[in-house]
């Protein structure tokens, strides 16, 4: 499925086998989840894709074809390509062990293209090997989900009661960590989203509630996975002496001013921008020992138009996942 320009919707397109590097791999797609910095690119928020362009970063394919240089996985493996799909390694970035920065960096799915496709290349450097324990489909969201939703909890150091904004698919992953890590998770969704309350309650939450509502204890942190600026004083009012509020998405609608004293007494906000493959490699390891279970809808690969939309409009219980077959 090719994006052609801003809210055009996908068209469906006969392309072309990709051809490989030597350091890449060629992936048979068995299924791609739907995330909402997709939605984004679709909305024109974030403004460079390369264009025309295959979305989807959140990966599980067979590998069909190994380049010259490629020795860490075999014909026929299972592997996952995440957002990161490629960084320089030589950078001032890359050299402190922050490639999520790198300043060439590349992104599958937005500067390279991605997994709404029967076949993708990949840099074998930046894929992950998939526990065993995982459908393709179940898998699927690890990719984005999972470890953004990880690099966002890392964040928040050692938080025991912790909120989340938007109980999405990040969400609805490291609800399953945290509790693993002997966190409370304070749940805040739209307002009357009753079902949104009760999933989050499911995946045991303590509390659930609406986003501008305060929770019955103040927070160490808070994590906010929905697009809304305006949740940030919001999640600040929320959060105790000397907590920390992290901002887990790609794009925020503008932050509103508020009150000096909501930051004030050693409260922090920052974002988290992207993965390193550090994230990805500790969050595999994790994920089977929680174990993390994702709850996925799914849906063919030609209908991506409808997940998209079904995403949009908040229908969507934990993941939307496309497959190919
Ligand atoms: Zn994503
Ligand atoms: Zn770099």
């Amino acid at each position: 499925m090719v994006l052609e320009g801003s809210r055009q919707p996908l068209r469906a397109l006969d392309v072309p086998r990709p051809s490989i590097g030597p350091d890449q791999v060629l992936l048979e797609v068995r299924a791609c989840a739907v995330c909402r910095t997709d939605l984004h690119i679709f909305d024109g928020e974030l403004q460079q894709p390369k264009l025309p362009l295959i979305p989807g970063h959140e990966i599980i394919g067979i590998i069909a074809e190994r380049g010259t240089r490629v020795e860490r996985f075999q014909l026929g493996q299972r592997v996952g390509v995440p957002w990161l799909g490629w960084s320089c390694g030589v950078c001032a970035f890359c050299r402190a062990g922050q490639e999520n920065l790198c300043e060439q960096a590349r992104f599958t799915g937005y500067t390279l293209d991605g997994g709404y496709a029967e076949f993708v290349a990949a840099d074998q450097r930046f894929c992950f090997g998939i526990p065993h324990d995982y459908s393709d489909a179940e898998a699927a969201p690890l990719l984005c989900a999972g470890l953004i939703g990880y690099r966002s909890l890392r964040k928040t150091g050692e938080a025991r009661k912790v909120g989340i904004y938007g109980f999405g698919a990040a969400a609805h992953i490291i609800t399953q960590v945290a509790r693993f890590e002997g966190r409370e998770i304070y749940a805040f969704t739209r307002t009357g989203d009753v079902a949104g309350q009760e999933f989050a309650m499911s995946l045991g939450a303590v509390w659930a509630g609406a986003a501008d509502s305060l929770p019955p204890v103040k927070l160490d942190g808070a994590i906010i996975f929905a697009p809304a600026g305006d949740l940030v004083p919001h999640a600040l009012k929320a959060v105790r002496k000397g907590g920390i509020v992290v901002c887990g998405g790609i794009h925020m609608s503008d932050i509103p001013s508020f009150p000096y004293d909501l930051l004030w007494e050693e409260r922090s906000v920052c974002s988290v921008a992207n993965l390193t493959r550090q994230d990805g490699n500790e969050f595999f390891a994790l994920a089977p020992q929680v174990p993390v279970k994702t709850s996925v809808e799914t849906f063919p690969l030609s209908q991506a138009n409808e997940a998209l939309h079904r995403l949009r409009t908040g229908k969507v219980r934990g993941a939307a996942v496309l497959l190919t077959r």
